[in-house]
């Protein structure tokens, strides 16, 4: 008798952690091939943890549990979803459902969690509260870790719900994130004003590599209270000036005021053509430190409403 065999899937987003037995199915797709006609072959002694193989009775491909069908199809599984999610161009409950509903069960789970994630995230739900201006845009990233392989989900979102871009990336590199920003941008009638992301370091360089004046506001999630920081970012021809303004711990008093720490830091551009230091080297590092030094004597009063 046939027998199925079963493999405790472990995914992670973001700080939800959960599992999941998935079939264990021959993962030779390209000759169409998803057989759960296998059969134990033995462990493979050549690997220090000596994972069990498993040998498909159709088609003869021998695999692991985890590089079984499962894990083979996931990334397109999660794009596909994605894909046919923000086709309409927003988040929408009844599409999330009718989605779910129609995609295989373990993956799923998975897609749903995922979508809780960004509907849960700060910087999304700041999108659904904000009015509608024009000028604002939100960067929102999910996490997403199945078994030992991570993602990122990260989604441009407009003040008004539309989603401007997405994409499942592998890396977080600033170049990675710069891309999809600046194609999102590309879709509204002129850059945005304000951009609010989370305190994910390598967003202080996606904002200076837009090339533009503009205001980037980092929420700060380790901070049990929200938290802020504010950099005006201008560009002149040879170097990038960032005025930091940086919240400070109790920042909604019920004076509506709040104490903040005012820096500034420059930074020299890379100009082609001239002699100078390479991008991301001495120049840019040197300056940084002056954004921590947020000393007491510089803070002043500023009204938190003008910002936004
Ligand atoms: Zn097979």
């Amino acid at each position: 008798m046939k027998r199925l065999y079963y493999h405790n899937l472990v995914f992670k987003v973001n700080n939800y952690e959960g599992s999941y037995n998935i079939p264990i199915l021959c993962p030779n797709t390209s000759r169409g091939c998803k057989s759960d006609n296998i059969k134990k072959d033995g462990h493979d002694t050549s690997v220090k943890s000596s994972p069990q193989k498993y040998t498909c009775k159709d088609c003869g491909t021998t695999f692991y549990a985890h590089t079984s069908a499962f894990y083979r199809d996931i990334e397109s599984n999660i794009n596909e979803f994605m894909l046919n999610l923000f086709e309409k161009g927003k988040i929408d409950n009844n599409t999330v459902k009718e989605l779910l509903e129609c995609s295989n069960s373990s993956v799923s789970i998975i897609l749903k969690r995922i979508m809780e994630a960004v509907n849960e995230s700060f910087e999304v739900k700041m999108a659904w509260d904000t009015p509608v201006h024009g000028e604002i845009i939100f960067i929102d990233e999910t996490w997403i870790k199945i078994n030992s392989k991570d993602w990122y989900l990260v989604v441009v979102i407009s003040e008004d719900r539309t989603i401007l871009g997405w994409k499942l990336v592998k890396r977080r590199t600033a170049k990675v994130i710069t891309k999809i920003v600046h194609e999102a941008i590309l879709r509204l009638p002129q850059p945005p004003a304000i951009i609010i992301t989370d305190d994910f370091s390598t967003y202080k360089r996606v904002v200076k590599m837009l090339n533009y004046n503009l205001i980037h506001v980092r929420h700060i999630h380790k901070n049990p209270r929200i938290h802020m920081v504010v950099d005006i970012i201008e560009h002149e021809p040879k170097k990038i000036i960032t005025t930091h303004i940086a919240t400070a711990n109790d920042i909604f008093t019920n004076e509506n005021t709040f104490l903040t720490g005012v820096s500034t830091s420059e930074e020299k551009k890379h100009v082609k053509g001239k002699r100078g230091r390479k991008k991301g080297s001495k120049n840019s590092k040197k300056i940084k430190p002056s954004t921590k030094k947020l000393s007491p004597k510089k803070k002043e009063k500023t009204r938190t409403k003008e910002l936004f």
